[in-house]
């Protein structure tokens, strides 16, 4: 099969690259220009959204609160396709799992407890919200299958390109482990990024 040029990753390969910051800095990191992914030029951003818990920042602030850090990863319209896709179906698949075993733990209570009794109404509630969850789940399926269809040779990622591997936190501040499946991009990122003390781990 011929190779592209810009195929220089493995899929399924992960490049870790660890950074340095302080509060609500994660928009001031320099993501280059390219797909996070391919490598094309960049044409939309997908926002990679990590949350840290109020205990992370103690000792950071003197208020104990906690924070939605925001990447913006650079994709071109083809990757964005299939990252934007997946993440959406890994949702709805989530949401439908949930949906499904909160619908199976108010049955088993209903069935077994005295907690909770069930009128004519309720079956139908239950009967309705387990439908739907099946049908989130399923729905949720087609979504990331139907990414699929936007992956060319030289996609690094069948996902997203970039994740959160680890947080923790240090005199320096926060300190982020980000997953790069595109290792060339994260060679960039790095040089982009020495300000952060961006390095590989
Ligand atoms: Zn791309
Ligand atoms: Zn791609």
């Amino acid at each position: 099969m011929e190779k592209s040029p810009q195929q220089k990753g493995e899929i399924g390969k992960i490049t870790k690259v660890q950074i340095e910051m302080h509060q609500h800095q994660a928009a001031q990191f320099s993501f280059p220009r390219k797909c996070a992914c391919c490598g094309a030029p960049a044409t939309r951003i997908l926002p990679l959204k990590h949350h840290v818990s109020g205990e992370q920042y103690q000792g950071l602030t003197t208020a104990k609160t906690s924070a939605d850090l925001i990447f913006p990863v650079p994709y071109c319209s083809v990757c964005h396709e299939h990252s934007a896709r997946s993440e959406k179906g890994n949702m709805t698949i989530g949401i439908g799992c949930f949906s499904f075993l909160v619908c199976l733990a108010v049955v088993i209570l209903a069935r077994f407890t005295s907690i909770i009794s069930f009128s004519p109404v309720w079956v139908v509630v239950i009967g309705a919200t387990g439908l739907a969850a099946v049908i989130f789940v399923i729905l949720g399926a087609r979504m990331m299958k139907s990414g699929s269809s936007f992956r060319s040779q030289a996609c690094t990622s069948e996902d997203s390109a970039v994740s959160i591997v680890g947080s923790s936190v240090s005199t320096m501040g926060l300190i982020c482990v980000l997953g790069f499946t595109n290792k060339e991009y994260a060679n960039s990122f790095v040089d982009a990024n020495r300000q952060f003390h961006a390095r590989f781990t």
